[in-house]
């Protein structure tokens, strides 16, 4: 499965002012854009000059490290451009980025391109979705899965609520179903399949830092994949629980209500948010 890996902003400005194109004024731009659009710069900017006479190509080339990918800029002097490249995982407001861009080279026009980038989702690929007999679908081993591996990962949009009942959970997408929560009032989806994962009160998987599910134990093929839900929600949610396990609770409702034992059992693969 692909997922969204941010996205390049491919910015062309044509009736550029030449004289912005110096290493001083790159510098105090790459500065002022990456404070503008919220980028943490890496080191000093590399500068590569050209000081042929050749139209397409005199000019000067920089290349700015970000934490979340990197901006490339061409300043070429006798064609008056500045060709700009923005690429981030990190979502940016690009609308910010062009216009101050435009201004700072004092452009006369300016025609941009938005890419998404894709990557492959942090899916183990011996997990699959499948139709599960009673809870709609879940998530069921293809092989055998060690202790300790990484089955899937929550990567997706980032959802602010006071409490788990102000998120909408219609179908098809049943928000709040398909979130974890990591922080008293956040809660994140996930791009791949870490929303398919059902509850058990007896679980094969926990969570390890805020994001992760993580095997516990061997898991055998067509073996479902499942965690206690109690390892990450502490809000107003609650469910009735039909896990069929020996040790089920019945009511789960939040990390708060754990019993003592499990919580130590659970040990490591509680989210860091209820534990830190
Ligand atoms: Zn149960």
């Amino acid at each position: 499965m692909l997922i969204n890996y941010g996205e390049e902003l491919i910015l062309d400005l044509q009736g550029c002012n030449p004289t912005q194109f110096s290493e001083e004024n790159i510098r105090k731009f790459l500065i002022e854009l990456c404070d503008l659009i919220k980028m943490k710069r890496h080191g000093d900017p590399l500068f590569w000059h050209d000081y042929t006479q050749t139209p397409h190509l005199k000019g000067v080339s920089v290349m700015q490290f970000i934490e979340t990918s990197d901006i490339v800029i061409h300043g070429l002097d006798f064609l008056e451009t500045a060709l700009i490249n923005i690429f981030s995982c990190k979502k940016f407001d690009t609308q910010i980025a062009i216009h101050f861009s435009k201004e700072f080279f004092q452009a006369k026009t300016h025609h941009h391109t938005l890419v998404l980038r894709k990557t492959k989702a942090f899916d183990n690929p011996k997990v699959e979705v499948r139709t599960h007999p009673e809870h709609g679908q879940g998530l069921f081993a293809k092989e055998k899965i060690y202790d300790g591996e990484t089955i899937a990962v929550f990567d997706g949009k980032i959802i602010t609520a006071q409490k788990a009942s102000d998120i909408p959970n219609l179908p098809p997408t049943h928000i709040r179903d398909h979130s974890i929560q990591f922080a008293k009032d956040k809660y994140r989806i996930s791009q791949g399949i870490a929303s398919y994962a059902n509850h058990s009160c007896s679980p094969n998987c926990g969570i390890q830092n805020k994001f992760k599910i993580v095997s516990m134990q061997e898991i055998e093929p067509n073996e479902e994949i499942t965690f206690d839900y109690d390892m990450s929600e502490n809000s107003d949610w609650s469910m009735q629980c039909s896990c069929n396990s020996k040790e089920c609770r019945k009511t789960i409702h939040g990390h708060q209500y754990l019993p003592q034992e499990k919580k130590i059992q659970y040990q490591n693969f509680i989210s860091e948010w209820l534990t830190k």
